[in-house]
């Protein structure tokens, strides 16, 4: 197998030649190298970011649409090459064929989006108080940006993030996550073809201590993150003490709520979504079902025989629906947790059991699991766990339901299930989470529709995706006008 490799892209080259680096592997085969990633140091994160400063005086200026046309062009780069991203980002980051096939078509899809922003109104025209007077606004990019992206949607992520900042007149400065290096390069290199200038966007692999020197950094202007909540709240401490902006997407820890009388076969396939999908390392995936107990045991019986069917294997194979998780620390992290739980008094009703046949190489696997407890303040029950693991709490009427939907710090995504208009209309006014879905998986399913937390997965601010996604990077002008005569 060919290997892929990365390196940071700063003005326009590739710097190859650097001697600091390390090596992917494929987490459904430990020891089968996907690709190498030459990583840049302080020196280089320090050039990306004068470069940036110098190209953002040209780019600045350049006419909206022939910046949105470059994206437009990359878009259409990426659908031209499904098979290829979509099979690097299996082998690199795990998730089944199909998911990363989705996740590339979704790709594409953000870039023709944000590009196609170019063609949009820019503002707003006012009457002003004085005779003859008119006042205009418009918004005007902020400057260089730091942009800082998770393992988990490679691809995408830093797409409905790099194109808005593009194309509203930002230049950016990316620091990738370490595991999914690769398939951020060649979404670099994409962006390069489909024509960028020199500097635009420069591209930095390292460690985090690369992403904490672009935040501590007096040139950047503003940071807009996704990660984890540790990382994220330190972000949110430096660029609030230097006056910088910062946007931050991080955990969940999302409810899913199922009442009486829900449709029981389209309740368990939105449940199953929601646990197993990106082997639950998604920030939107349902963390705690909450189920009534008049239809608890015809719930669970369900959900845990789907459950147990769920097949298990490397990304690549067809037949495989959840593949590894993205290292041995995570699966290891993840086995703690559920151990903890066990602990802690939580009954498994399926999974749990090491997933290590030997079929499956050693990956990184863990199989789907479902623990059940009365205790809300279960550790599971609040933090968030990245993998396949759900905790399953039992309520016996309705208001205690929507109470223990409410009851964690985070307020990403929520589900209800339902037949009745009036407890779905409630759940959207009362249970605190950006993206509330009604007998639907707990996503934030569509990139023209703004995403983001309330609480603490998010940061107050302008929610990502959508025409939302322009507030961050802009800012408003107001022009005052008297016509002379
Ligand atoms: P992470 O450890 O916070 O890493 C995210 C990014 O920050 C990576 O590029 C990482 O680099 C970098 N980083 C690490 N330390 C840093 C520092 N001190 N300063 C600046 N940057 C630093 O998160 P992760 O492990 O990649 O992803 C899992 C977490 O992300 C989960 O908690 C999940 O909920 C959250 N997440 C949230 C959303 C959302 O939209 N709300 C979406 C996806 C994931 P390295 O890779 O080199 O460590
Ligand atoms: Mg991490």
């Amino acid at each position: 197998m060919s290997t892929a490799h990365a390196a940071p892209f700063v003005n326009d080259a590739w710097l190859t030649g650097r001697a600091e680096g390390y090596e992917r592997e494929n987490p459904a085969h430990p020891g089968q190298v996907v690709g190498a990633i030459t990583t840049a140091d302080s020196a280089v994160v320090d050039d990306a970011v004068e470069g940036a400063v110098h190209a953002w005086a040209d780019w600045r200026r350049r006419p909206a649409q022939e910046r949105g046309r470059v994206l437009i062009r990359a878009a259409e780069l990426v659908a031209a090459r499904v098979d290829e991203l979509s099979t690097l980002l299996t082998l690199e980051e795990g998730k089944t064929l199909a998911e990363a096939r989705g996740e590339v078509v979704r790709t594409a899809e953000t870039l023709r989006f944000h590009g196609m922003q170019a063609w949009q109104p820019c503002g707003e025209v006012f009457h002003g108080g004085a005779n003859d007077e008119i006042v205009r606004t418009h918004r005007v990019p902020i400057g260089v940006v730091g942009v800082i992206t998770p393992w988990n949607f490679p691809l995408n992520i830093p797409a409905w993030k790099i194109a808005p900042a593009l194309v509203h007149g930002c230049t950016v400065v990316w620091k990738p996550a370490s595991y999914a290096a690769l398939t951020g390069a060649a979404l670099v290199r994409i962006l390069q073809e489909a024509g960028l200038p020199r500097g635009v966007l420069q591209f930095v692999p390292g460690p985090g201590a690369r992403g904490q020197q672009l935040v501590e950094d007096p040139r950047v202007v503003a940071v807009t993150f996704t990660g984890s909540e540790a990382v994220g709240r330190r972000i949110a401490g430096i660029c609030a003490a230097r006056g910088a902006g910062f946007q931050l997407e991080l955990g969940g820890h999302n409810p899913a709520l199922v009442l009486p009388d829900a449709d029981l076969d389209l309740t368990v396939r939105a449940l199953v979504t929601s646990v197993v999908s990106g082997s639950g390392q998604k920030c939107t995936a349902a963390r705690r079902i909450l189920v009534h107990d008049d239809v608890r045991d015809a719930v669970l019986d369900r959900l845990t025989a789907a459950l147990s069917q769920v097949k298990i294997g490397d990304g690549m194979d067809p037949a495989s629906t959840i593949g590894p998780l993205i290292s041995a620390e995570a699966r290891d992290e993840v086995r703690q947790a559920v151990d903890n739980a066990r602990t802690e008094g939580a009954d498994v009703l399926v999974g749990a059991a090491p997933a290590d046949d030997a079929h499956l190489d050693g990956g990184y696997y863990v199989r789907p699991t479902l623990l059940a407890t009365d205790k809300p303040d279960l550790s599971l029950a609040c933090e968030e766990v990245f993998g396949p693991v759900s905790v399953v709490l039992g309520f016996a009427d309705v208001d205690e339901g929507f109470r223990l939907a409410n009851t964690t710090r985070f307020g990403l995504s929520a589900a209800i299930f339902t037949g009745s208009e009036r407890l779905a209309r409630r759940a959207a006014d009362e249970v605190d989470a950006g993206m509330v879905n009604i007998n639907q998986p707990t996503t934030g399913s569509e990139l023209h529709v703004p995403f983001g937390g309330m609480k603490s997965s998010s940061a107050p601010g302008p929610k990502e995706q959508g025409q939302t996604a322009r507030d961050f990077f802009t800012e408003t002008k107001a022009i005052y006008a008297t016509a002379v005569r």
